[in-house]
């Protein structure tokens, strides 16, 4: 039986370890599908404090990990297939294999949702992103575009007009999914150039396999024609997951985990911290902080068993 188990290794998930090893818990970290989270699909991290020189996002990764380990943390590969509350303890069946808990921190994450395009995967971090916060500075005078056309497309469109020199806001309908505020802010924008009914059906890369383009599908008259950008912006909404909690933790309509209060789930000595529970942030430091504020009420909720 495990003091304390850890589902994911991001930003959240390395803080609760860091937070809930150096109170001598030795917690068992589940290393999960994308071991690292987001922050390693991202190349430089500019706002995460204390380095205000940016760094590299996996190398940040790499020294959060290396800070767990030094107070004790173990690491696992392996993913959540399926959760049981079982009298009081907490089970997750890890490749085939029940484990079992008295606290479990959920930090699993959120996944961006991408076009399924050929050669997306190798792109990413080339000129194809899903956030504008992360990566926006680096297109500072060129052309970029952002596919999508809810709060986040016009969130992103608008944070890059500081640094693009034009912005496509490229939407598969007539009108936007955003709220009218955003929206109306968006649209008002000289640098913002909505393209209605417009689907991007394939990336073009250039010698160096960086983006230079992308072919641009009008979806009334199916003609499609190239359009110049150094970087796409895929903001088409995140999925949180959550995907073997479904039905025994509490999870809101949009399908991230929702705490009863704070970072504590509807089932004793469950917290969840990090993407999986915030639609509204998504940030790795906003992430570490959750991550802390769920090692912290472990802790506590330990002593008190
Ligand atoms: P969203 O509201 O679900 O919007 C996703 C957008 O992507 C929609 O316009 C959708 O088109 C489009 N889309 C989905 N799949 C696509 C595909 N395969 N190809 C092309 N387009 C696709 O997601 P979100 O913008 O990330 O927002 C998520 C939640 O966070 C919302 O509740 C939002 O209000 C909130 N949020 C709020 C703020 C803010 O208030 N500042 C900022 C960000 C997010 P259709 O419209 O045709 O479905």
């Amino acid at each position: 039986m495990e003091q304390v188990i850890i589902v994911g290794t991001g930003c959240a998930g390395l803080t609760a370890a860091i937070y809930t090893a150096r109170a001598n818990l030795s917690p068992l970290v589940l290393e999960g599908s994308q071991p690292g989270g987001q922050l390693t699909t991202t190349t430089e991290v500019e706002n995460f404090p204390g380095f205000p020189e940016g760094i590299d996002g996996s190398e940040l990764i790499m020294r959060m990990h290396k800070q767990a380990e030094r107070f004790g943390a173990r690491f696992v590969y392996g993913s959540v297939d399926e959760f049981e509350h079982r009298e009081g303890i907490n089970c997750v069946k890890v490749d085939g294999k029940w484990l079992e808990t008295k606290a479990l921190i959920i930090a699993s994450g959120a996944s961006a949702r991408w076009l399924g395009l050929p050669g997306e995967k190798e792109l990413v971090g080339h000129g194809l992103t899903s956030c504008a916060t992360c990566d926006g500075a680096f297109y500072k005078n060129v052309p970029v575009c952002v596919v999508g056309g809810g709060d986040s497309a016009c969130e992103e469109a608008l944070f890059l007009t500081r640094f693009a020199s034009e912005v496509y806001l490229i939407h598969r309908r007539d009108s936007l999914r955003a709220s009218k505020i955003m929206a109306d802010r968006a649209l008002a924008h000289p640098k913002i150039k909505p393209l209605w009914n417009s689907a991007v059906v394939e990336y073009v890369a250039d010698s160096e396999k960086k983006m230079r383009a992308v072919l641009l599908q009008d979806l009334t008259s199916n003609a499609t024609r190239e359009l110049e950008v150094k970087c796409v912006f895929v903001a088409i909404g995140h999925n949180a997951n959550t995907g073997p909690f479904a039905g025994k933790l509490d999870i809101d309509n949009k399908g991230y985990l929702s705490p009863k209060q704070g970072t504590e789930m509807n089932l004793p000595g469950v917290f969840a911290a990090g993407d999986v529970a915030d639609q509204v942030y998504r940030q790795a430091v906003t992430a570490a902080g959750l991550g802390c504020a769920a090692a912290i009420s472990a802790e506590r909720w330990l002593a008190e068993q």
